[in-house]
């Protein structure tokens, strides 16, 4: 029996007016994820099908499909050439659970005389006849909706299981974003949150050798690769920040080294962003969460810039932000005792409420247009 692979996209952004733009976008990153694999694509009432694969690549099919950000949900389908009979032989061959279950039928093709509800009846009591007891009829309360399409086109497509996609919107329709990616575990549910929101992202990491080791530095790149699996690509930037965090401990006040340090990194944020335009900066900062995470020092790290800065953890609890890292599985690298930079030069009592005219005075100790020159000039590129 040939089949292939539902594939239903949400209806929100079918409302926008740019509906083909969106089907557009969906279909090149369904293409992009299933790079490497022998398939076909084709659309039909707002749903894409995946045909045409050997047997044995379906589960990979699958598994690549789930991540893709603007599918709703997918199911695997049975292809038949539109025959009653035929229809019935391969519900009762494939279908083969146990529970409470109902048969839903929609009839596009008029030639097939038989009404909707008396195909469901019928394919149902086909079902009951082979079960041997295991099945029942239910049709509210049921744990498996097999579902018969009769297409106009003398196709039947036979499903009955439904696979939650990635949910969101393609990747790429929500504009370009440069995500702030340390070592630890927001940044990369973050970059997560703002790739299903359909934000296609780069990413840049500050690192402080030879203070930081070389595997903080792949720690960060598997981070990215593990971000890549939902996007297709991935431009990691790594900046060296040693020089500069120097100099904010031999120039400036103590308590003010992260404030500082946020903001030069925001600036060298903002740098890359106009010469690669970025639209936005993600970070995974989180109120409160730590000493430059309350609203003083997020403001005092906004006013550096004038750049948009997505925060898209910003609310969000710890644990709701762990069980998302496990989820998209980046957690387990995350926890890897790998420091990013900004542990070394920590300061014992950093500022909780640093006041902008007190920063903004303490930063003219330093050359600061140099220091992000040459920041941006040591800049390493490494496309995944
Ligand atoms: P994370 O778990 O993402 O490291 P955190 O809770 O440790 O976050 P901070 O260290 O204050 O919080 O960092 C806040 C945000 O600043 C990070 O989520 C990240 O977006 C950015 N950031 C911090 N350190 C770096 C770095 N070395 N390189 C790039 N971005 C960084
Ligand atoms: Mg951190």
């Amino acid at each position: 029996m040939e089949k292939c692979i539902l594939i239903r996209y949400g209806e929100i952004f079918l409302k926008s007016g740019n509906r083909s733009f969106f089907e557009g976008l969906l279909k090149k990153n369904i293409k992009t994820a299933l790079a490497g694999i022998k398939f076909s694509i084709n659309s039909s009432q707002t749903r894409y099908y995946v045909g045409e694969y050997a047997e044995n690549d379906e589960e990979e099919i699958i598994n690549r499909l789930k991540k893709v950000f603007g599918i709703h949900s997918l199911s695997v389908c049975y292809k038949l050439k539109t025959d009653l009979e035929a229809l019935r032989a391969a519900v009762c061959k494939v279908f083969n659970k146990e529970g409470k279950f109902r048969v839903t039928v929609n009839r596009a093709d008029k030639r097939v005389q038989k009404s909707s509800m008396d195909i469901a009846k019928y394919l149902g009591a086909a079902l009951l006849d082979v079960s041997g007891g295991g099945l029942k009829v239910d049709l509210f309360d049921f744990d498996y909706e097999i579902n018969v399409d009769i297409r106009e086109n003398g196709s039947t497509y036979l499903f009955y299981d439904k696979i939650p996609g990635a949910g969101g919107l393609p990747v790429g329709s929500s504009g370009k974003g440069l995500l702030l990616l340390s070592g630890g575990i927001d940044s990369p549910v973050a970059g997560y949150m703002a790739l299903k929101r359909g934000m296609k992202i780069s990413a840049l990491h500050f690192h402080s050798f030879p203070y930081t080791s070389v595997r903080a530095k792949e720690k960060v790149t598997e981070l990215a690769e593990l971000l890549k699996s939902y996007t297709g690509d991935i431009t990691l930037y790594f900046v060296t920040f040693t020089e500069i965090q120097q100099a904010i401990h031999e120039k400036c006040p103590n308590e003010y080294m992260i404030t500082i340090m946020r903001r030069i990194m925001m600036r060298i944020a903002q740098k890359l962003s106009v010469a690669q335009k970025f639209d936005a900066v993600i970070t995974g900062e989180n109120l409160g969460q730590v000493a430059s995470q309350t609203v003083e020092s997020l403001k005092s790290t906004d006013s550096a810039t004038d750049m948009l800065i997505l925060r898209p953890l910003i609310c969000f609890d710890k644990k709701e932000i762990i069980d998302t890292a496990k989820k998209i599985g980046t957690y387990d690298t995350s926890i890897l005792p790998f420091e990013d930079c900004c542990t070394v030069f920590l300061p014992k009592n950093p500022s909780i409420r640093p006041k902008l005219k007190d920063v903004e005075a303490a930063e003219k100790a330093l050359d600061i247009d140099l220091l992000i020159e040459q920041a941006i000039n040591g800049i390493e590129v490494v496309s995944l």
